[in-house]
């Protein structure tokens, strides 16, 4: 564990992503200076270009692995990290970027580049976990910065992070928000996907469309069932499990569903 003499260090590392979560770190204005305060940054390159050599007793990862480059990239981070957290739905799922993994990426790459030849890519856009162990995931696109600031402060207290599983519709029942599937018919992937946005879209009348990934236990199953009943046709069900988050496990099982 970290002596007592120093700070713990922070790395933040990213892979392929739009940086938005590493955004939301830097976005915590007051409550960045009180992490700086507890950890020592030894490698956030977003922020700084200081950089301190490793091993670092907590590492952020964002972004998921699309390149050889990357997978062997990700070896060494593990190796030279105490923890390892990945944020956001790229390092988590493998983010829009795994939509790839339903298509043909040569075929993408002969139709973009002049030269695809000089393109080293991998066929499937992957989290993270599925290359080194995660001790933690936190889901979103992007992340909640409270539920970031929460995994930073139970890493310091060598917790588990309160980070809540369950699913949108008990953000807004917490809000007092009238449900849009029951009231209007507006499709809404709420009842699958794991809170943390405090349900916004539905409390400006939209259907939630899954950006905070699964929540646990998802009954993708029923949901597209009642989807149905609202006249959501096949092709459109498929769509909307592949965005964000087309690379979780239980979205992907449901988008196949509907091929
Ligand atoms: S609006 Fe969506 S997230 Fe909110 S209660 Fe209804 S189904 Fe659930
Ligand atoms: S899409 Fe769903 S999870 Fe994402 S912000 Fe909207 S309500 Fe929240």
């Amino acid at each position: 564990m970290p002596s007592k003499q120093r700070k713990p260090t922070l790395a933040v590392w990213k892979f392929a992503s739009c940086d938005g979560c590493q955004l939301s770190l830097l976005d915590c204005e007051d409550e960045l200076l009180q992490v700086a305060g507890a950890v020592q940054i030894a490698n956030f390159l977003e922020a700084s270009s200081a950089v301190l050599p490793g091993p670092y007793d907590l590492s952020l990862v964002e972004g998921s692995i699309t390149t050889p480059h990357d997978a062997e990239r990700i070896q060494a981070i593990r190796k030279n990290s105490r923890f390892l957290v990945t944020i956001g739905a790229c390092a988590t799922a493998g983010g829009i970027q795994a939509l790839r993994n339903f298509a043909d990426v040569e075929e993408f790459t002969r139709i973009v580049y002049a030269k695809p030849e000089y393109i080293k890519t991998l066929k499937h856009s992957t989290p993270i976990s599925e290359h080194v162990k995660v001790d933690f995931e936190l889901r979103g696109c992007p992340i909640n910065k409270g539920q970031l600031l929460e995994v930073i402060s139970a890493f310091l207290h060598k917790r588990r992070p309160n980070i809540p599983r369950h699913s949108v519709c008990l953000e807004c029942k917490a809000r007092d928000t009238v449900c849009v599937m029951v009231a209007q018919g507006t499709p809404c992937l709420g009842p699958v996907t794991q809170a943390g946005c405090g349900a916004i879209c539905p409390a400006y009348q939209r259907g939630c469309y899954g950006c905070f990934g699964p929540q646990e236990n998802p009954n993708t199953v029923a949901l597209s069932a009642w989807w149905t009943l609202l006249g959501v046709g096949e092709a459109a069900q498929q769509r909307a499990f592949r965005t964000y988050n087309a690379g979780a496990r239980a979205f992907s099982k449901e988008a196949e569903r509907h091929g």
